[in-house]
């Protein structure tokens, strides 16, 4: 079995100057220093990217309104975008050696090399839409990837998977019409962004490719476990995935200080499994996961690491356990996706090519 990492130095090279901004350089440092673990020294380390995604190619994923305003940040060495969201001269080379990472991680799942793919980047992507960036996001990582998967390997059913506990909405908005893209989404309603809803299920040629599970504060890993079994594998059977994209973010543990959800690794743990299960099933092992939210950087590390665990068969770390108590009952809203959602009750045909 073989594993491999991309990512780059310069994802460490910047902090908010301004704030303690809870998305800072010391949660890619824990990454790098949890897949340090000896045992994990099969991890096959990819060179990073040579260079930024040129903006031709971004163009496939974002709108030229949003390139040019993050290239003129460029000229200044502190722009707030958004209350969260903000950039340093160096910041749009950074991004788009992101989005780069994972481009090139899409091309290696798909020449066969070097098993499942792990990217470890900052800043993150899923909340970055066609026209804003937004939620400390500048670009969408994992929809530029998705398109490079579209346009460079002519895959027409990519299935991208979003565990962050946020909404992607940046990644919903951009394949929203799109059948091309399966955007499969899990967390905290209501919340930040205030996207997501369950009943938000694409539009025209995308409608029903986009799956979201509101889930509520309190959200445990028996939840976690129920979304996966009786929603993400149906869905991913449905569909039949060519290649799997995730979303991996671990801003749902117990332990992290900006969202309310009660996982624990040993729950992420089950998602990343059943995750690379999928793809040995439907996409011949290509699979690549890339890093979104999480900000305890300690569990951030850990749950990363044990992403390269599960793809090796070792078993997951869970060095901080489980939390008090509670347990949120998600049976409403997996019954009323079960049975209303168009892909899930068999109401649409999922095949691209009979849609588009
Ligand atoms: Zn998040």
């Amino acid at each position: 079995v073989a594993a491999f990492l991309i990512t780059h130095p310069d994802f460490a090279g910047y902090d908010d100057p301004t704030s303690d901004h809870p998305e800072n350089s010391a949660r890619i440092q824990a990454v790098w220093r949890e897949l340090a673990d000896p045992a994990l020294a099969d991890l096959v380390r990819l060179p990073a990217p040579a260079r930024p995604t040129p903006e031709a190619d971004l163009l496939r994923t974002h709108k030229p309104t949003l390139l040019s305003r993050l290239r003129r940040t460029e000229a200044d060495p502190f722009t707030q975008l958004d209350p969260d969201t903000y950039t340093l001269a160096g910041s749009y080379r950074i991004a788009r050696l992101a989005t780069a990472a994972l481009t090139d991680a899409v091309d290696e799942v798909m020449a066969g090399r070097n098993g499942p793919g792990i990217v470890a980047v900052r800043p993150p992507g899923h909340h970055a839409t066609p026209t804003e960036a937004m939620g400390y996001c500048l670009l969408n990582n994992i929809a530029v990837a998705a398109n490079h998967a579209i346009h460079r390997h002519h895959l027409t059913r990519v299935m991208v998977v979003d565990f962050d506990v946020h909404h992607g909405n940046g990644t919903q908005d951009i394949f929203y019409a799109d059948p091309r893209v399966l955007f499969v989404s899990m967390h905290q309603w209501p919340f930040y962004p205030g996207t997501g809803a369950l009943r938000e299920f694409g539009h025209g040629a995308g409608y029903g490719t986009t799956l979201n599970v509101p889930l509520a504060a309190g959200t445990d890993d028996q939840a976690a476990r129920r979304v996966v079994d009786e929603l993400i594998r149906p869905a991913a059977a449905r569909y039949s995935p060519q290649l799997v994209l995730v979303s991996a973010g671990f801003d749902g543990h117990w332990r992290d200080p900006l969202a309310n959800w009660d996982l624990t690794l040993a729950g992420y743990d089950y998602i990343v499994r059943a995750l690379l299960e999928l793809a040995a099933t439907f996409t011949q092992g290509r699979i690549v996961f890339a890093m979104e939210g999480g900000y305890d950087p300690q569990v951030l590390g850990v749950g990363m690491a044990n992403i390269a665990r599960a793809i090796f068969g070792l078993p997951a770390q869970d060095p901080f356990g489980e939390p008090g108590t509670q347990e949120a009952d998600c049976s409403e809203i997996l019954a009323a996706l079960t049975n209303d959602h168009p892909l899930l009750n068999d109401s649409i045909d999922p095949n691209p090519e009979s849609r588009v």
